[in-house]
Parts: C-alpha cells; structure tokens; sequence
C-alpha cells in the first residue's frame, strides 16, 4: 500500500505543486520543478519566515548575496578543505553511499549503532550485507568554470550555504544599518551541493533553497542566544500548523557537527520515511567566531565589531538558524496532508483528501464557485473574484459538479470556497463554506471581502 508519504508526492505532483526536473527527457533523482500551486506555497512560506524573523523584529535585517563568491570566501570558511563526505562503494552492486547516512539508518531502525561498522550494515540498494569499499572523501562543492577557458584559475564554486555570503558582509552591514550586537542578518536563496545520494522527493537535492540567519552576539551571550533561537525556530513551525508530535530535538554530538559549530540542536519532523521515520528538518549552530576570525585571518581585514562606548574591540560569536525552504514545504505538505470523510449529494459519505494548511500559507486562498455554468451565475463569480484578486490569490471553478470542485480544492488546501448560486440575484448573497469544518454561511455580496479578511490573516 502506497505510504502517507507516497500519497502527498502523487497528490503534489497531480495537482502542480511539484513536478521532476526535466520529466520529459525521463527527469532526474536530484532536481524538481515548482509548478503553479508549489510556487505560491514556497513563496507564502518565505514571506512568513520574512515577516517572521527579518520584519517582525527589531534586532534583524535583511540580504541577498551573490550565489557565485570569490573562491577565496570557500577556502577561508574551511569548504575546500572540509565539505566533504565519506563515500563507499557497495561491491556487489556498485551503488555509492554515505558512509554517515548508512550508518544512521542503521541506528534509526534498529535503535542501536552497528557494532562492527559497517561490515554489518546491508546495502540500501541490493541487500548485500557489508561489503564496502574503504571509504573515499568526495567534495560536497558544486564547481563552475567563470571566462573563457575551463581552467584552475576560473574554478569557482557555487555556495553550498547562504551563510557566507553574510558573513563577508559584516561590515558593510554594520556600517550602513548602524547595527550593533547582538544583531542578526536574515537571507534567502539557492545554495548548491554536490550530493551523492540526493531523493526522497524535495527533502535532498542538488539545488535548493535555504533561509538562513546569523546573528551576531558578544561571545558572553552566545549561549543565552542560541537557546532562544531554539525555541523561536520551533515555535515558527509550531505556529503554522506544524503538529509539535511530529517534531523532535536532536543535539547533535561533536563527532558528527559540521566543523564550525561548538554546538548544533537540529529540529527533526517525522517525513515518514521508508526505514527511518525522521529527518533533518533545520539546524541550528554556534559557529562562534570561526567564521568571522578566518575570514580575518585569510583577508586582512578584521572583521570585528568596535563598540565605541567602551572602547572594546572584539569579534562577535554567530548563532546559525539555518532553514530549509523547500524542505520546509515538504514538511507543511506532509502534516497537512489528511484524508477525511465529507456527505454526499445521495446522503451517503465521501472520502476526501485536505490539506489543511494554515491559511497564511495555502496557495489559493479563496475559490469562487458558479454553481451551474449558467449565463447568470459566471459572470457574476467572475466580478466578485476580481474583486477579491486584489487582495488574496483566487481561483475561479466552474466546471463539473459542485461537491467534485469542493473536493479538487479541499485537495490544494484552499481555506474558502465562495458559491454563487440561483439565490444570490435576489438575496445579494453566497454562499461560504470553511475548508476544514465543512461549515457554510450566507454572506452579503457586500460584506465577502471583509468576512473573509477577518479569517485570513497575513
Ligand atoms: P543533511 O545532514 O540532511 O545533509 P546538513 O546537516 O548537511 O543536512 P545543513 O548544512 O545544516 O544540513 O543545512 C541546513 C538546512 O538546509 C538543512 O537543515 C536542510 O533544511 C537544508 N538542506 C541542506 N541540504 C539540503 C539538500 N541537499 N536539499 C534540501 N535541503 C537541504
């Protein structure tokens, strides 16, 4: 039977959230396209995480660097050196893993670490148990050649995180937004990585996009900050309807942290995955001062912060919330994803399918019904949905049956669906059903806008 997770990558696909890279010259493991509806989701997610931690607060600002950085920001941020993955090959059937991911589902499932590594462990692909080549360290850095000829000199790398494209930054924002730590920069934007075992569906890629902040703290508050962090990246998920059930804390031990973090909590969700349930949803860092003291170092410019009050000069700690967007669309579509039961016209029950996403992040916020595709009743919707587009992203429906158009947008998730109807000529009003409830209500034709305004927040 197809899992839950089967059905929201069908349901995504069908309906034009996403769709395989390329699909037509047989698409890619690696790579998905945003159709209509994905598009609108990934945006509205965006523009909560943006009002959310950029906008909605005093201590934050926003930027947008460039994607491609002079390679030198990689050497300096220990990339080149470091981004690296342990890679086995399975001898059987030549497939390459993670070492790191082998070894994890294996303690996923079974709750406990391979005790004679990874000769235990049996290969995702074939089965075959625990023949391995030694593993071989493999760059996560995605290259591209800048100029004319494909040389060492126009090797550059796409970043494999947005962070660095702040971190060069500091002062610049320092200077121009008068900013003082504790204070933080908001970004987001594609990031790059050379994964050797990208899928499960959006959750891996090759392209993808983070949100990412790096707030900048005096050393002697970075704990403080980091801890809250913690709480305001959990509550943010929490308060779009991510069921709190479904999510977990890891701290992450030292041996397996990335190399500038003294400290990482990653906020797992329960993806519902074949093997192991849990994934990495977003991670947050104490990256200390490494990222500014190397590109101190590597530069020659201090990158530091001067406090002119106390005379003090000093390099700030960074606190790193970093966010996967398209991630994080994956884990909104997987809890928002239920099936249900909805009466029918002959008095008997349905099945349906809802996402019941909050409203602030459904793609289509309001659908305007005809009831019958009568001359009276489509212009009519149509008048009232250009009256409404100025304000929310609305759909027009008129055809087939009325509870099928119910069904096809309780299925994308969209809060309101409006129906004009035979009535509405003589009562000036329609007909408003609530997604989740299923509850109507007859609204004047003049008060639409603003019922529904009081329900749709942001
Ligand atoms: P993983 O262990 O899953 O590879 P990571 O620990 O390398 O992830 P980070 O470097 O902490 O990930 O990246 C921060 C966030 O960026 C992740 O929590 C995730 O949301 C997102 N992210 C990282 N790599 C990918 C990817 N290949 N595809 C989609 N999102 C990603």
């Amino acid at each position: 039977a197809p899992s839950a997770l089967d059905n929201v990558i069908a349901l995504a696909k069908k309906r034009g959230f996403v769709f395989p890279a390329g699909e037509i010259y047989g698409g890619t493991r690696s790579a998905w396209d945003y159709g209509p509806l994905g598009t609108e989701l990934k945006e509205n997610i965006r523009r909560q995480w943006w009002r959310t931690f950029v906008q909605g607060r005093e201590d934050m600002v926003g930027l947008d660097s460039s994607i491609i950085l002079p390679k030198k920001v990689w050497e300096a941020s220990g990339h080149v050196a470091t981004f690296t993955d342990p890679l086995v090959e399975c001898k059987s059937c030549h497939s390459r893993h993670r070492e790191d991911h082998l070894i994890e589902e294996f303690e996923e499932k079974k709750g406990r670490a391979p005790e004679g590594g990874l000769a235990e462990v049996p290969c995702p692909k074939c089965g075959t148990r625990g023949e391995y080549t030694e593993p071989q360290q493999f760059s996560g850095l995605m290259k591209t050649y800048l100029g004319p000829v494909d040389s060492e000199a126009g090797l550059h790398y796409l970043r494999p995180e947005t962070a660095q494209g702040i971190f060069v930054n500091f002062l610049n924002v320092v200077n121009a937004a008068r900013r003082k730590p504790p204070f933080g920069i908001g970004q987001v934007g594609k990031a790059f990585r050379n994964e050797i075992t990208p899928g499960n569906f959006i959750f891996r890629t090759r392209e993808f996009e983070q949100m990412e902040i790096e707030f900048f703290t005096p050393p002697e508050e970075a704990g403080e900050w980091f801890d809250r962090w913690v709480e305001d990246c959990w509550n943010w998920f929490v308060d779009l309807g991510i069921d709190p059930a479904n999510m977990r804390r890891f701290d992450v031990p030292e041996d397996k942290r990335a190399h500038y973090s003294d400290g990482t909590i990653d906020i797992e969700y329960r993806f519902g995955f074949q093997g192991s349930e849990w994934g990495e949803l977003m991670g947050i860092a104490n990256r200390t001062d490494f990222d500014l003291g190397s590109h101190t170092e590597a530069s020659g410019t201090k990158m530091q912060y001067f406090d002119q009050a106390s005379g003090e000069r000093y390099t700030p700690y960074v606190i790193e919330p970093s966010f996967g967007l398209t991630r994080s669309m994956m884990a909104f579509l997987v809890d928002a994803y239920t099936e249900d039961e909805a009466p029918n016209t002959k008095g008997g029950v349905d099945r349906r399918t809802v996402l019941r996403l909050d409203p602030r992040l459904a793609p289509v916020k309001v659908a305007v019904l005809p009831l019958s595709k009568s001359e009276d009743l489509v212009p009519r919707a149509q008048q009232l949905a250009s009256e409404l587009r100025g304000m929310w992203n609305v759909e027009v429906d008129s055809s087939q049956a009325i509870g099928r158009r119910y069904r096809r947008q309780d299925e994308i998730g969209t809060p309101f669906c409006v129906t004009v109807d035979f009535e509405t000529a003589e009562d000036q009003a329609v007909t408003v059903r609530e997604r989740d409830t299923m509850a109507q209500e007859r609204v004047a034709l003049d008060q639409v806008a603003g019922y529904l305004a009081e329900r749709l927040r942001g």
